[in-house]
């Protein structure tokens, strides 16, 4: 460590926020180069506050067992499944670094974080009931999704979901996937073991400590300001290498930072509201993540889904999400957020999304605006017999999606994730949530592969005892597959259904 004067500390590596994917950078950098040292800045109390908390997602494992957005249908009626297998391949990683961990005794009882629970995609009608046939016949023959099962048949839906089928005028056609190697994932745990095991590798990890700037320094390395909450004080700290992991706060950072890659981008803050029953007889009901279809003009994250979960090891049922406008780019953020993030070099990209994307704004308007009852009706659509007094609202995590100029156009909204790098590799941000926490360990290594090129040499090796299918297309390789779902349904405790490959 370099001490540079009173108050200016030189480091190697700062990780700004507390969320599940510095969690994961820092855990991974951690393996690779232990000697590195690693501060982290999170201006709330606790780690895994914001969006990576378990109540404010919605603790899908996301592999595209279950989510109809992940697999489209292509003009000639044929079903698009390359974005599904991507998504499969990247949770493989997260499941893989997540056994590497347990196995090496860095973090102890999964079950607190990750369990076993069926994925269902659900749908009502002839052609929605015709898409999903020709989406299990693309996706059964692969060998990623082994063990998918589907059904139209009214007896057999009612057994696996008894809660939805039970009071259901049978008007319409119905069908239904279910695969049991799906997960519930209590990210917030996640978040909070993993800075629990930073923390006793030596990290610094200061909460309560906002970082309000960042600038180069003359020998390429970023200074930040921060406000210590606490004490009021104003500290500075320097880094090597500094990766913005900020949730919805990353854009506003990574526009201090003035690198050219930070402009022309754009945010746009969707808020979320999910429904939580309080009726321990009906949670006992259900047992599976029924995701369905987003209504026609509804946005890719606001797909209802019905979705036991395991919160605090207590079974829980919560539905949504409802999606909404806030101008605040994190929960807990400014109601100026969203104005405050318009620059001269981003306002035509704003402007031009702005123009283009005005029905969804007028959507997530209405979505606001619904009432109680409202919820309740969309809620019925899943659960016929619901009683407005089992239910509740909660507010969930706020997401920004990236908006920026694409080939489809000037002021384009993103709905995944963006990891921006400066040229030199010295600065890293990571933008937008979807698919998001499931997929971090496959972010984060994206990070490492783009700010330290020269070192993957020799980390590769490293990376591939940690990981061993990093680097490797797990479609083309389905005996690798039957050996990492085993192993790590073996060390993460999952269902002994998903040791069964056919
Ligand atoms: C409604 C909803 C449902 C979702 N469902 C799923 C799901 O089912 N499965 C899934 O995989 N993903 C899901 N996601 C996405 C997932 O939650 C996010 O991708 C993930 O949690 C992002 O992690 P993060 O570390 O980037 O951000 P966060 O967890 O938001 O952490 C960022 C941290 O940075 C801190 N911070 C911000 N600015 C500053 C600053 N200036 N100084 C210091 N600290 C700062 C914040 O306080 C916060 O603690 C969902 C998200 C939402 C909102």
């Amino acid at each position: 460590m370099i001490k540079m004067n009173n108050k200016e500390i030189k480091t190697d590596v700062i990780l700004i926020g507390a969320g599940i994917m510095s969690a994961t950078l820092g855990t991974l950098l951690k393996e690779l180069v232990p000697e590195w040292e690693i501060k982290v800045f999170e201006k709330l109390a606790n780690a895994g506050e914001e969006s990576s908390n378990e109540w404010n997602n919605a603790g899908t494992g996301h592999s595209a067992l279950c989510e109809l957005n992940y697999t489209s249908e292509k003009p000639d009626g044929s079903i698009d499944i390359s974005k599904a297998i991507n998504i499969n391949e990247q949770f493989q990683l997260s499941r893989q670094f997540w056994s590497y961990l347990v196995n090496s005794n860095l973090i102890r009882n999964p079950q607190d974080f990750i369990k076993s629970l069926p994925h269902m995609s659900l749908v009502e009608g002839e052609q929605n009931v015709t898409f999903l046939k020709k989406r299990f016949e693309a996706l059964s023959n692969n060998p990623l999704f082994q063990g998918m099962e589907i059904s139209d048949d009214h007896e057999k839906l009612l057994e696996w979901i008894p809660l939805i089928m039970e009071g259901r005028t049978m008007d319409e056609p119905i069908a239904a996937t279910k695969i049991d190697s799906g997960t519930d994932v209590n990210f917030g745990a996640l978040t909070r073991m993993l800075f629990d095991h930073l923390e006793s590798h030596h990290v610094e990890i200061n909460y309560n400590h906002s970082v309000e700037d960042i600038k180069r320094t003359s020998d390429g390395s970023w200074e930040l300001k921060v406000w210590n909450i606490g004490t009021g004080n104003i500290e500075r700290h320097t880094a090597k290498f500094v990766f913005i992991g900020g949730g919805g706060g990353s854009l506003p950072l990574l526009q201090k930072t003035g690198i050219p890659e930070s402009k022309h981008i754009g945010g746009f803050p969707v808020s979320g509201l999910f429904m939580v029953c309080n009726n321990p007889a009906v949670v006992a009901q259900h047992h599976a993540k029924v995701y369905g279809k987003a209504k026609v003009g509804a946005p890719p994250m606001s797909v209802p889904h019905l979705d036991t979960r395991y919160i605090n090891n207590k079974k829980t049922l919560l539905f949504g999400p409802f999606a909404g406008f806030s101008p605040k780019f994190l929960k807990t953020g400014s109601n100026f957020d969203l104005i405050g993030s318009v620059k001269p070099n981003n306002v035509i990209t704003m402007l031009a999304a702005g123009i283009k994307e005005l029905s969804l704004t007028k959507y997530l308007i209405q979505q606001v605006m619904l009432s109680n009852e409202k919820r309740m009706e969309e809620l019925r659509e899943f659960i016929p017999n619901a009683k407005s007094e089992d239910w509740d609202t909660v507010v969930a995590g706020q997401r920004v999606q990236v908006i920026k100029d694409t080939e489809a156009g000037k002021g384009t909204l993103q709905f995944g994730t963006e990891v921006i790098t400066a040229a030199d590799g010295s600065i890293a941000a990571l933008l937008g949530a979807s698919p998001g926490a499931s997929t971090a360990v496959h972010v984060m290594l994206e990070v490492i592969k783009k700010c330290f090129p020269t070192y993957m040499n020799e980390w590769e090796s490293k990376i591939k005892k940690m990981i061993p299918s990093y680097g490797i297309s797990l479609m083309d390789n389905p005996e690798l597959i039957h050996e990492i779902h085993t192993s790590t349904a073996k060390t993460l405790g999952l269902s002994e259904k998903e040791l069964v490959l056919s």
